[in-house]
């Protein structure tokens, strides 16, 4: 019975998948755009190259995200160039991807992911082109596996798609408690710890800096939501850290909304200490706010993973920022990555469709000048040369989670490489048994690999598909003279080492 209700169901999902690529003939057809990349096993990939559109643009994505799209997505191909080249690791066995851009949003996450499912959906008998013809359809790759989502909003609904389908998950960056359910959420697994250690993380760092009275701001989703009610239940526990308001932004915040949020925050004037668990876009108008109402030293600001060590939020605002407490899972910065990605070029790096688009907004000029500034009304601007580089004509730090991303890879190629092992009988390439590869078995590997990561720490996962909580917390430390830096004050495993004389 649960078997045919399932059937049913993919079924549903197939007939929406097709309606939602149903087009009318006059109709222009805009794809969105997509990496693929070749290979024998294809992975599937999600990240948030673009920031959401607004809501009065019109558009579904917004500005393009240089560090959490563009720098974790190159990770996703850099790890993928590396076990292609590991003659130990898959061995003749290349692997592949299509990898597509959430623009930081659920919905069109999982729109975007019905591309993941086009190998899966039968030709229908009955379909006609208008000349009377039958279609021609192309042979889709078979996604065997995701990496992603970014927002644990997107990976949520993403896995809801993918379970039914069988295929496994395994997010980078999602952190929500509630993925932990393995009941709901089989097919998900993550290479970071679920904030239910965050909190306890962000706890014991009030308690051990004495704040007595706190705030809370969640941004509307599971992410925030479910962060700040692990934070408020372990406080009720505690008896020692007091919450004196919640505040939440909306999804869709109205004009003025920030300044309102601010202000109120500030009817509690003993509970300057504000804990954040907001995603990148809200913690950046926060502070604005703060910094338009001339708040400069007045909050004590405790932002969670999504905050981390990021310098988009905190760019031009330095001043606001100065003294927030972060936190981060305990992350090495990848030398070899930050090699890769300098390297890269508008030249040699094309199989990225978005790569232009970040040679352009790095560089702050336009390869196709005379164009765009048709287009804009705009005559002072600057071409690209294409011989820019990273790090030395623009900043550049390695974003938070790339060795993340970087882990996850290697989490499903490891699993990938043992089950070929044990099916194929030692033979040195796939076998009918991976043709397909089946989702249940996959993951059933996925979940027993045990290796040592890209930051020589090792990768498992608990039996419901979760990292160990380990976090470093950092202080954003800026003054008139020096460039804002975030500078480790101490670390969370179990338990907190706070290095209290290195907080200003
Ligand atoms: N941990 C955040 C979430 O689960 C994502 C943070 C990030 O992408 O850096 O939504």
């Amino acid at each position: 019975m649960e078997h045919r209700a399932a059937v049913q169901y993919r079924y549903l999902l197939m007939l929406l998948s097709m309606c939602l690529r149903t087009v009318q003939p006059q109709q222009e057809v805009l794809l969105p755009e997509t990496i693929r990349l070749e290979g024998d096993i294809i992975l599937g990939g999600l990240f948030p190259v673009h920031a959401r559109g607004e809501t009065d643009s019109g558009s579904a994505c917004g500005e393009l995200r240089k560090d959490k799209g563009i720098q974790r997505l190159e990770a996703m191909l850099y790890a993928i160039d590396r076990v292609n080249n590991d003659p130990e690791l898959l061995p003749n066995v290349t692997l592949g991807a299509v990898i597509l851009d959430t623009c930081s949003w659920d919905t069109y996450a999982v729109k975007q992911s019905l591309t993941f499912l086009e190998a899966l959906i039968e030709t229908p008998r009955d379909v006609r082109c208008p000349s009377g013809d039958r279609p021609i359809f192309t042979k889709q790759d078979k996604i065997v596996g995701v990496i992603g989502a970014a927002a644990s909003s997107e990976s949520i609904t993403v896995a809801n798609l993918l379970r039914v389908f069988e295929i496994p998950q395994i997010s980078y960056a999602s952190t929500a408690p509630e993925l932990s359910d393995d009941g709901r959420y089989e097919f998900f697994s993550r290479v970071v710890p679920s904030d239910a250690f965050q909190a306890r993380a962000m706890l014991d760092i009030a308690v051990a800096l004495g704040w007595k009275n706190v705030s809370t701001l969640a941004s509307e989703g599971s992410y925030g939501e479910s962060g700040v009610e692990a934070f408020l239940q372990l406080s009720r526990e505690s008896g020692v850290v007091h919450v004196a308001q919640s505040q939440q932004i909306p999804r869709e915040p109205t004009p003025g909304e920030f300044d309102r949020l601010v202000s109120r925050l500030l009817e509690t004037p003993s509970a300057r200490a504000v804990i954040v668990f907001a995603n990148v876009d809200d913690i950046r108008r926060v502070l604005e706010a703060a910094k338009r109402s001339h708040l400069t030293d007045h909050f004590l600001w405790l932002g969670s993973d999504s905050w981390g060590a990021k310098m988009s939020p905190v760019l031009n605002q330095e001043d606001v920022a100065h003294g927030a407490i972060t936190i981060l899972p305990k992350r090495a910065s990848i030398s070899a990555f930050d090699r890769y990605f300098i390297s890269r070029s508008s030249q040699n790096n094309r199989r990225n469709v978005w790569f232009t688009e970040f040679w352009e907004k790095n560089f702050d000029c336009k390869f196709d000048i005379v164009g765009y500034s048709k287009r804009k009304g705009i005559d002072s601007l600057r071409k690209c040369t294409g011989l820019e580089k990273t790090g030395r004509d623009s900043s550049y730090e390695q974003e938070g989670k790339v060795q993340f991303v970087i882990d996850a890879v290697y989490a499903m190629a490891h699993a990938l490489h043992n089950m070929q092992q044990d099916l194929c009988g030692g033979l040195p390439h796939l076998c009918s048994r991976m043709d397909p590869v089946d989702g249940k078995t996959l993951l059933s590997y996925i979940r027993a690999v045990n290796f040592s990561g890209s930051a020589s720490t090792p990768v498992k996962f608990s039996k419901n598909g979760d990292a160990p909580g380990r976090y470093e917390i950092f202080q954003y430390q800026s003054s008139d003279t020096s460039k804002g830096e975030y500078k480790v004050v101490g670390r969370y495993a179990d338990k907190l080492y706070l290095d209290v004389s290195k907080i200003v």
